[in-house]
């Protein structure tokens, strides 16, 4: 779909009703009319939330680059807008003003809107723990059964925050609600619908607008999901290869206690087991991240998330990918009880990098395995 200069107006009064104050400025919508003719793809978007506490959409609004305003007002890519036809928080309407909205995105739409959905869906009680909207008769429309529809009608449907991809806290034991994740609804109900998991509790605002981005360039399958079909940019990494406490854990040397320096393995840090590229990216516009704030990463994007015992529950790492320096974790060294010292005198580089690789190799099998006193 294309928009005419009149459109993209039209569309920013109705971004007004969405509370966007800057198309309430006097005489900016005469301005931009005034401006030569454009054509602008517009990209329709219908975000509802069901079990979520909000953190999602928080996280989206403190988007730096681009800000939420430049993602929202802007072009998101050169010739795409982003139009968000429905966002329960964000908009200024509600009740049936809003759902109208919402029912004129799909009819005018049909197979072409992204769908986003932050927060579990409950299934106990026919779905009506969370209901958002009535039909014409005054029935509340379950969350379940609105999530089933719009996605049957969608182009794709993205999973926003753990809760949605994979279940989440409100799906945690006992899951009194009975709460599934979207792909687990979409499974159940028989819909085909691609659906992209962008987990995190909440996710990194990159991580969302980077997803849309890359899927309007290229498609669902451009983001090259991993098994838990989560896109392989932003969940790739493991967190423990990126981590600065890495030469800690190699080392042996492990916080006891919370604000102590070293590895916080025996804290419960799950970077040995869960993948997202926290380190790298870090988080409030790259300011600082949890392991750099002192806290154990909790594995928020994993599919285990909150886990059966505990968030601070000791894992044992597994399937370690050792820097490249290092021989696997399983490697015999070659020259036990070799000092780096002794390795800098014996070779040049090419060999004191051997040998270093050596040294190097022990340590990761001594402390690959969890310290004796710490409850695997
Ligand atoms: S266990 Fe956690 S704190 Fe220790 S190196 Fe790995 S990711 Fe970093
Ligand atoms: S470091 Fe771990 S707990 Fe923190 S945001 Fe990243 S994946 Fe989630």
């Amino acid at each position: 779909m294309v928009l005419t200069r009149r459109e993209f107006v039209q569309t920013g009064v109705q971004a007004s009703v969405l509370g966007f104050s800057v198309w309430k400025i006097p005489g900016l919508a005469e301005l931009i009319a005034a401006q030569p003719l454009q054509r602008v793809a517009e990209v329709p978007l219908i975000w509802i939330a069901t079990g979520s506490c909000t953190g999602c959409s928080v996280s989206l609004l403190n988007s730096a680059s681009p800000s939420i305003q430049e993602a929202l007002l802007g072009e998101i890519l050169p010739g795409k807008h982003l139009s968000l036809g429905f966002h329960t928080t964000l908009m200024a309407s509600a009740g049936e003003p809003a759902m109208e909205a919402m029912r004129r995105v799909v009819a005018e739409n049909p197979g072409a809107f992204f769908l986003l959905v932050d927060g579990a869906t409950a299934t106990a009680a026919d779905g009506f723990y969370c209901s958002i909207g009535e039909t014409p008769e005054g029935i509340p429309i379950s969350g379940y059964s609105l999530v089933r529809d719009l996605a049957g009608d969608a182009a794709a449907v993205l999973a926003i925050g753990t809760c949605s991809s994979f279940g989440g806290i409100p799906a945690a034991h006992p899951n009194p609600t009975g709460c599934v994740s979207v792909g687990t609804l979409l499974e159940r109900e028989g819909v085909s619908t691609p659906v992209v998991n962008i987990p995190g509790c909440p996710p990194h605002p990159d991580w969302i607008v980077g997803t849309v981005a890359t899927v309007l360039l290229g498609g669902v399958e451009a983001l090259n999901p991993d098994e838990h079909g989560r896109p392989a940019a932003f969940f790739g990494p493991l967190i423990h290869d990126n981590c600065p406490y890495r030469g800690h854990y190699d080392r042996g040397d492990f916080a006891e206690v919370f604000g102590e320096h070293g590895c916080l393995l025996k804290l419960g840090c799950k970077g040995p087991a869960t993948y997202a590229d926290c380190p790298l990216r870090k988080w409030n516009n790259g300011t600082s991240w949890c392991i750099e704030a002192g806290h154990p990463c909790i594995g928020c994007t994993e599919p285990d998330f909150p886990y059966e015992a505990s968030l601070f529950e000791v894992i044992t790492p597994a399937d370690l990918t050792p820097p490249a320096v290092y021989p696997p974790a399983s490697a015999q060294p070659a020259a036990k009880g070799i000092s780096p010292g002794t390795a800098a005198v014996v070779g040049g580089a090419v060999g004191a990098a051997a040998v270093g690789a050596a040294v190097g190799a022990a340590k990761l099998a001594k402390s690959a395995a969890p310290p004796e006193d710490v409850e695997g």
